[in-house]
């Protein structure tokens, strides 16, 4: 079991937060990170204000605030750890929206531009069920001359063939772009493509819902209130959606909570988020941080805190926090997922829009090789379907778990890789 991190290789500043209880670990923070984090394991809800003091965790007081994180995740998730085997299609990076962050979207002419046919879509997905997937996650960028009913073609082609598969498709951004190309209200539009046979939709094109950080990051990006929208009405015809936050560019700890709260304020209300999962900002090949705006993505402090706070914030009302291995790598990932995390995704089989952004941890991930991570965490692999019905517990160690993890590229000294929020 992973015991150890360094924060900062430069300090070797060592978390030990697996070696200890939680209650020694609040007899070591200071005494007002300790009350919060007794008052939330009793269940009360941390308020804005009391997050964002939580962000400032560092040294002992960090460390309660990543076990206590991890206790609660118990509480909330037991052992498991959950995989979804599934395949990303980014079925076209020709776009027209231009976001800072993005090193995915291209103009139509540009060298690498791509526009996948229907049939090669409906082949892709055909591949990915004789693989075992039982979900496609389906996005892409928006092409100028796009049809606006083209989402429901894609949608009406890949389940003529297989009308089982689950299909997670979508972003909140193509929802309103389909809705702006069709003149369909945007219930009306959901309900089309629910009819089609939409599963679930990614709250992804969420990046940091503040409008101040959206207009930096991306002038021509979907607007919070659009976002919310979108994610509400899908709730309420039916449509269930994950929740996401790209951290690590140029905002700060209060925006992660003020984008944490509303989430809380709409799960509230609707029921509707499956998980939230934190998205690393990739940074080498985007604007934003070529011109110097953005910084050089996250430190591993901030992805063990954003995994931390999100368990602690949403205290059980989004039940599942999932970490990003393409973005994270695998070691940090198993990191987060001993901080509050529960949950690793994807198998996804293919993955352009972080390789694109400079990532560099891989397309693919077997089902073996999360077995393998997971036993070595000492957990439970458990694969799941995209809502997190459970399709097989891998109760026994067995062959799986020697199987062999694939190396993953890990830049020296501190991790100073990031992903795009979308
Ligand atoms: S993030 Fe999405 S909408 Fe923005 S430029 Fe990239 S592909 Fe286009």
């Amino acid at each position: 079991m992973l015991t150890t991190v360094d924060l900062n290789p430069a300090k070797k500043v060592d978390l030990h937060w697996n070696d200890i209880s939680m209650e020694q670990a609040w007899r070591q923070a200071s005494p007002v990170v300790a009350r919060l984090l007794e008052q939330t394991m009793a269940g009360m809800p941390l308020s804005a204000e009391e997050a964002v003091l939580l962000a400032q965790a560092d040294g002992a007081d960090l460390i309660a605030v990543l076990k206590t994180a991890d206790d609660l995740r118990q509480q909330v998730a037991g052992d498991r750890i959950t995989y979804v085997v599934n395949r990303n299609i980014n079925f076209t990076n020709i776009c027209i929206v231009g976001c800072r962050f993005c090193g995915f979207g291209r103009a139509p002419k540009a060298e690498g531009a791509y526009f996948l046919p229907l049939d090669e879509i409906v082949a892709r997905a055909v591949q990915a069920q004789e693989r075992g997937a039982t979900e496609l996650c389906i996005q892409g960028g928006l092409p100028r001359d796009m049809d606006g009913y083209h989402y429901r073609n894609i949608l009406l082609a890949i389940k003529a063939e297989l009308p089982d598969m689950h299909i997670h498709a979508f972003s909140p951004m193509e929802i309103i772009y389909g809705v702006e190309k069709t003149g369909l209200p945007l219930r009306e539009y959901l309900l089309m493509l629910k009819e089609a046979g939409l599963g679930s939709i990614p709250g992804t094109a969420a990046e940091v819902l503040d409008n101040d950080i959206r207009r930096l990051l991306s002038q021509n990006k979907l607007k919070v209130h659009q976002w919310v929208e979108v994610i509400k009405t899908a709730h309420q015809v039916g449509i269930p959606t994950t929740s996401t936050l790209m951290y690590g560019h140029i905002e700060e700890p209060r925006h992660w909570i003020r984008h944490m709260l509303l989430l809380r304020e709409i799960q509230a209300e609707t029921g509707g988020f499956t998980e939230f999962v934190p998205l690393a900002f990739i940074y080498e090949k985007t604007r934003l941080f070529q011109s110097g705006k953005g910084r050089a993505g996250s430190s591993l402090r901030e992805d063990l805190l954003v995994h931390a706070l999100a368990r602690l914030f949403f205290n059980g009302s989004i039940p599942n926090i999932q970490v990003s291995w393409v973005k994270l790598g695998f070691e940090v990932s198993i990191a987060c997922l001993q901080a509050g995390g529960n949950d690793f995704g994807g198998t996804l089989m293919e993955e352009s829009i972080s390789k694109s952004a400079g990532a560099t941890f891989g397309e693919y991930v077997s089902p073996e090789e999360f077995q393998a991570m997971i036993r070595n965490a000492g957990r439970v692999p458990a694969e799941r379907t995209t809502t997190y019905k459970l399709r097989r517990v891998f109760s026994s160690r067995d062959s799986e778990a020697a199987i062999r993890v694939r190396p993953q590229p890990m830049p020296a000294g501190h991790r100073h890789y990031s992903g795009t929020g979308y």
